[in-house]
C-alpha cells in the first residue's frame, strides 16, 4: 500500500460533521424524526457519526450503488441494493461521501423524488465542485475541495484506506 498525506485531520472532520449535524437538526426542527439514508460504501463513515450528532429522532437506511472503478468515473449508475424501507411521506436526508461529477447524487435523488419523500435534502462530507457535470442541489457540506482523489474516513481506492480516521491523497508528499 502506497503512503497517504493527510490533508484533512480527524478534529477537523469531527468539528464539520457537529456543525452539519447542527444545520440538520435546526431546519427539520427539534421533534421532526429525520429519516437519513447513506450511500454505501463511501458515506458508511461520515453517516455513523453524523447520526449521532443530530438530536432527537433519526433513523436511517442504506442504498449501494456502483461506483468507480479505480479513480475514473464510468458515469454509469446502477442501484445494487435498494432501500428497505419506503421513504413516503419522511424527512429524508440522503448522506453522501463526496459530490464529484454529481452524475450518482443527480440519478439517486431523482429515483428518491419518485417514490413522494415529505422531505428530500442532501448531505455530503466532500464536495468538488471544479469536476461538476450536472448541477444538484447539495443542501449540506462538509468540505468543498480541489479535484484530487481522496481516500480514508470511509472513501477507497480499489476498497483500502477506508479505515483512515483522516482524508488524505494517496502517493503524495
Ligand atoms: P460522482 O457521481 O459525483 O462523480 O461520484 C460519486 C462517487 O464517486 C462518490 O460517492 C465516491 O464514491 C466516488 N468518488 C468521487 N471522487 C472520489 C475521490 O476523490 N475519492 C474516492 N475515494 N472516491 C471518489
Amino acid at each position: 500500500m502506497s503512503r497517504v498525506t493527510q490533508f484533512l485531520g480527524q478534529a477537523e472532520i469531527g468539528e464539520r460533521v457537529k456543525a452539519v449535524a447542527c444545520a440538520i437538526r435546526a431546519d427539520a426542527g427539534p421533534d421532526v424524526p429525520v429519516h437519513l439514508v447513506g450511500v454505501l460504501k463511501g458515506a458508511f463513515i461520515f453517516m455513523a457519526d453524523l447520526m449521532r450528532e443530530i438530536g432527537g429522532p433519526v433513523s436511517c437506511d442504506f442504498i449501494a450503488v456502483s461506483t468507480y472503478a479505480g479513480t475514473v468515473s464510468t458515469g454509469q449508475v446502477q442501484i445494487l441494493k435498494d432501500l428497505d424501507r419506503s421513504i413516503e411521506g419522511r424527512y429524508v436526508v440522503v448522506v453522501e461521501d463526496i459530490v464529484d461529477t454529481g452524475l450518482t447524487l443527480s440519478y439517486l435523488q431523482d429515483v428518491f423524488r419518485t417514490r413522494s419523500p415529505g422531505s428530500l435534502k442532501t448531505a455530503c462530507l466532500l464536495s468538488k465542485p471544479s469536476r461538476r457535470r450536472v448541477d444538484v442541489p447539495v443542501e449540506y457540506v462538509g468540505f468543498t475541495i480541489d479535484d484530487r482523489f481522496v481516500v480514508g474516513y470511509g472513501l477507497d481506492f480499489d476498497e483500502q484506506y477506508r479505515n483512515l480516521p483522516f482524508i488524505g491523497v494517496v502517493g503524495e508528499d
